[in-house]
C-alpha cells in the first residue's frame, strides 16, 4: 500500500533513538520530508548519519520540555520544506516506582514529562498543521495508560491522563487536524538496553535477558516488540490513508492487555 507520504513533512519528537528513528526511517522510506529532534547533539549527528537523505532529513537540538526550544524544529521545518503535515510526540522515557516509593518530586516530574512533551510540541504546530488542512498528530503511549502496572504507577496515572487529554484534542481540532494515541507494549528499544546495563546478570546476553523478561510478562505473542513494529503503526496513523480515523488508539503490545 502506498501510504502517500511522497513530499509530506513530519516531525518526530525523540527521533534519535529507537521506536523515533525507526519511524523517521520508514518516513523516509516513504518519501516524506523528515525533522527529528533530541536533547543531545552526538546521538542527533549520529541518527542523522545513520538515516541518511540529508536532503529531505533535518536533525535539530530541541528538548520537549523547554517550550522556547520547540518553535525551532517547526521554523526551521517551513524554511526547509514549505508546511509541516504531521507531528509524532514520541519524545520520553517510562519512570519506575509507586505511590510509596516515589517523591512529590519524582511525581512532579513524570506529570511534567507526560504532559508537556505533548502540549508544548503541540501548541507549536497547531497553526501550521492547521493551515496544511490535513495535519495529523501522533500521541505515543503505554499499554500502561488503561491498564496500570504496580511498578510503574506513576507513569500509569499520567499515562492514562495524556491518552484522555488525546481524546479530548480530536474533537477539539476535528476536522483539520487528526489526533490519534498509539498505545505500545514493551519495545526492545534504547530504554529496554539501559535497563539491561543496569541490571546485567554476568555472562546473560540482552537477547536472553528480553526472553526471560517477555515470559514473565506472558506476553502473547512471546516476545518483545521490534521498533521497526511500532513505527509501522505510528506511520500509518500520521499518513493520509489514516484519513477518516481520529480520537482512535491503537494497540501495539503483542497482545499484553487483558481487557476488551
Ligand atoms: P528511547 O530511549 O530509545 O528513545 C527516546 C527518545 O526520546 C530519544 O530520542 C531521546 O533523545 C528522546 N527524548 C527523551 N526526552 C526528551 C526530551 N525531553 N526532549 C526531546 N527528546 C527527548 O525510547 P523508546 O524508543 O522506547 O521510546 C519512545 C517513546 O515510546 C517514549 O515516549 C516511551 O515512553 C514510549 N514507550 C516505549 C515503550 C517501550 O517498551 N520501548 C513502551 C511504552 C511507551 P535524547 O535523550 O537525546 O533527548
Amino acid at each position: 500500500m502506498n501510504l502517500l507520504l511522497e513530499g509530506r513533512t513530519v516531525v518526530v519528537t525523540g527521533g534519535t533513538s529507537g521506536i523515533g528513528l525507526q519511524t523517521a526511517q520508514l518516513l523516509l522510506s516513504e518519501g516524506a520530508n523528515v525533522v527529528i529532534c533530541g536533547r543531545d547533539e552526538s546521538r542527533l549527528a549520529r541518527a542523522a548519519e545513520q538515516l541518511g537523505k540529508a536532503e529531505r532529513l533535518l536533525a535539530l537540538r530541541s528538548d520537549v520540555l523547554k517550550e522556547d526550544e520547540v518553535a525551532a524544529p517547526r521554523d526551521a521545518a517551513i524554511k526547509r520544506f514549505g508546511d509541516i503535515t504531521s507531528l509524532i510526540c514520541n519524545a520520553g522515557q517510562a519512570r519506575e516506582g509507586n505511590f510509596f516509593t516515589n517523591t512529590e518530586q519524582d511525581w512532579r516530574e513524570e506529570l511534567d514529562l507526560k504532559f508537556f512533551s505533548y502540549i508544548h510540541p503541540i501548541r507549536a504546530f497547531i497553526d501550521t498543521l492547521r493551515a496544511s488542512r490535513a495535519g495529523s498528530i501522533v500521541c505515543i503511549n503505554s499499554t500502561v495508560s488503561t491498564q496500570p502496572e504496580p511498578h510503574l504507577m506513576t507513569s500509569s496515572a499520567a499515562r492514562g491522563g495524556v491518552l484522555n487529554l488525546a481524546k479530548s484534542l480530536a474533537s477539539a481540532l476535528a476536522p483539520d487536524i487528526r489526533v490519534n494515541s498509539v498505545t505500545l507494549g514493551p519495545i526492545a528499544s534504547g530504554q529496554w538496553e539501559r535497563r539491561y546495563e543496569a541490571r546485567r546478570v554476568s555472562g546473560e546476553k540482552y537477547e536472553d535477558w528480553l526472553k526471560s523478561e517477555a515470559a514473565k510478562r506472558r506476553i502473547p505473542l512471546g516476545r518483545f516488540g521490534k521498533p521497526e513494529e511500532a513505527a509501522a503503526a505510528i506511520v500509518f496513523l500520521s499518513s493520509p490513508r489514516a484519513s477518516f480515523i481520529t480520537g482512535a488508539r491503537l494497540e501495539v503490545s503483542g497482545g499484553t492487555t487483558r481487557h476488551v
